[in-house]
Order: structure tokens, then sequence, then C-alpha cells
């Protein structure tokens, strides 16, 4: 007699238990209410790439550049100031600023009316006199500083990286029992620190990235701030084009359907200059078919910086992440981590 109530006690307990998570699941994961956006000259939905220069050489991206170009798109490229000072560690290679042609190419690109963003001062951890040198020269090069940063591998002067990228405690937490740490771009007594640079100069930096195209039904709000980061202006998440494999899968032809069918919004996060698109030294033709497709939609093809300028100026924009979609995005992001790692990359779709 006394042992079934104990054994029943557990079950009603391990009930509860149950019952407790999925709500609160349910609570924290339940998806917001979709945002309506009047894009400009009656455009369907808004198209644009963060590119990020790792591995980048003038030789490879400039194929592609010529093809977005032709393709009438334009996209949002970062870029390092200075050259490597740890070029042992492989992504910290490409080119940078320094190189006379690269800068050319790049001021190029610019007058075509693409976007030039930063991607740390360089490829390497930099300490605050490289950083502040770096910006300036930037702004030199450029005419103005970059409106996009977007954080860089294992820079040390990463903001809010590594476990500092989290808002919700336990995420935190665990990430920084497993997770690399010592980044500290945030963190004003470091010898990394330019938060306050970050504040004065920058408008946006990229948080998260996901699987999903549609980033405006993920993130309704978007761009936002987060009170516990203030050192950042605007956050804005990123779609998950990493590769060539990634891009095409991505942007297949039922999910460009997708997001014009609901007016959506998509900043594409890839490599662009890390060689899978490339075949030889010209531009990989599946790439340029996913680009033809885009082209013949009705989409907005602006700089990522133009669309989330745009965004925070429409009805239903709000200042701060409240503390729900905080961790929604979040528990979004490390569900998608997940994914990527135990799922193999997608199969290369047939060339038409
Ligand atoms: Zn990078």
């Amino acid at each position: 007699m006394k042992i079934s109530k104990v054994l029943w006690k557990m079950w009603k307990g391990i009930g509860l238990s149950l019952v407790l998570l999925v709500g609160t699941s349910i609570y924290f994961l339940y998806p917001p209410q979709p945002r309506v956006i009047t894009f400009p000259d009656g455009k369907r939905f808004a198209f644009s790439i963060v590119d990020d220069t790792d591995l980048a050489t003038l030789e490879r991206i400039k194929p592609l550049y010529e093809l977005l170009y032709q393709y009438g798109m334009r996209t949002t490229k970062t870029v390092w100031v200075l050259e490597s000072n740890e070029p042992s560690h492989s992504p910290n290679r490409g080119d940078s600023l320094h190189d006379p042609a690269y800068r050319a190419f790049i001021l190029d690109l610019k007058s075509k009316g693409f976007e030039i963003a930063l991607h740390g001062v360089r490829g390497g951890s930099s300490q605050r006199p490289d950083i502040l040198d770096g910006l300036e020269r930037f702004k030199g090069v450029l005419g103005q500083y970059p409106a996009i940063h977007v954080n860089h591998s294992l820079n040390r002067d990463n903001v809010y990286w590594g476990e500092h990228r989290w808002s919700f405690a336990p995420y935190r937490w665990i990430y920084a029992s497993v997770g690399d740490r010592g980044f500290s771009g945030q963190d004003d007594e470091s010898i990394y620190f330019w938060g306050d640079l970050v504040k004065q100069h920058v408008r946006y930096v990229n948080q998260f990235t996901y699987g999903d195209i549609n980033l405006l039904a993920l993130n309704p709000s978007m761009p936002y701030r987060l009170a516990d980061k203030p050192y950042v202006n605007y956050w804005f998440p990123t779609a998950d084009g990493d590769n060539l494999d990634r891009f095409e899968f991505l942007l297949r032809k039922e999910n460009l359907d997708r997001l014009e069918r609901e007016g959506g919004v998509c900043l594409v996060y890839t490599h662009m200059g890390a060689g899978s698109f490339n075949l030889g030294s010209a531009a990989n033709p599946r790439f340029e078919s996913r680009l033809k497709d885009l082209a013949s939609r009705n989409g907005w093809f602006a700089t990522a910086s133009e669309i989330l300028d745009y965004l925070r100026e429409q009805p239903g924009w709000r200042d701060n992440l409240d503390f729900r979609e905080t961790v929604r995005l979040e528990t979004l992001f490390l569900w998608n981590a997940l994914l990527r790692v135990i799922m193999p990359a997608p199969s290369p779709q047939p060339t038409s």
C-alpha cells in the first residue's frame, strides 16, 4: 500500500514536470504574429547577402560580384582593413584594403551601389589602438564608417561573442562551460575593448544565423536592441547560405516561392570568397542559376543596411526585444546549430 502511494506520487511529479516543460516550451516557442511590410515600388519581398570575407581573394570574388551586378543585386560585402596578424588560423586569410588592387575593386563595388561593411579590422585579434587606426583607414578609403559589423571567428576583439552572445542565462552558463572564452570587445577593462566605437559608428551587428529563408517570419521585430548588450545599437538575424551547397539549398525554388508569397525578408549569410562558389577561376553555374531565379521575381534587391533601415521605419517595429522573443530566438538558433551538426550538408540541386 505504501509502495503504491510512493509510486503514485512519483508519477504525479513526473507528469507535472512534463506539463510544465511542454507549457513553458509552447510559451517561449509559439510563433509571434506575422508582420506585414509594404516594400518600396510594389516589390513583394526584400533580399540581400551579407558576405563574410574569410579567405576572399580578388581573383575568386571578382567573377561572383560581376554576376551579382549583372543580375541587379546590390548586396553587402564585409572587408578587412589591415593585413592578418595571425595567418596560421586559416579563416584569417584573405585580401584586405591594404592591397591596392583589392582596394580599387572594393571602391568600384561601392560606386556600383554595393555596401561595404566591416569584419573586424583584420583577420586576427586587434588591440584598441589598431582598431582605432583600422576604423579611420576604413573611413579614409570609403568616405564613411561601416554601418554593419560582423564578428569574425576567434578574434578576441569580437563584441558580445562566445558566452557573451547569449542573453538567456542558462544558455550562457552552458556555453561558458563548453565553448571558447575570452572574447572581450565589449569589456571596457580589456585591451581589445572597442564597444564604445561600435556604439558610436556602427548601426547593425549580425547576431544569429538560421536555416529559415524568411527572417521576418522568424523575427518580426527585426532589427532589435538587447538591453543587456548596450554597445550594439541594433542586432539583425541572417539566413544560412554558408557555402554554395547551403546557398543553393536556401534559395531553392520552393523557398523563393514562399519568400515571395509571405512578403518576407532574406539576408543571406555566406562566404562567397572561400572557394565553393567558384569553378576553376570562374563562377560556378549553380550560383548563377539561383541568381537568375531570384532576379526573375519581383524582389527589392538592396543592401542589408538599406533593408534594415527601412524595416525600422515601418509599422509594427519595436525597439527592444522582449524576454520571450529573446529566449525564442536563442533557442531556435541552438536548435539550428544542433541540426547543422547532426544532419549532413544538403545535397546539390540539379542545375537547369
Ligand atoms: Zn569570418
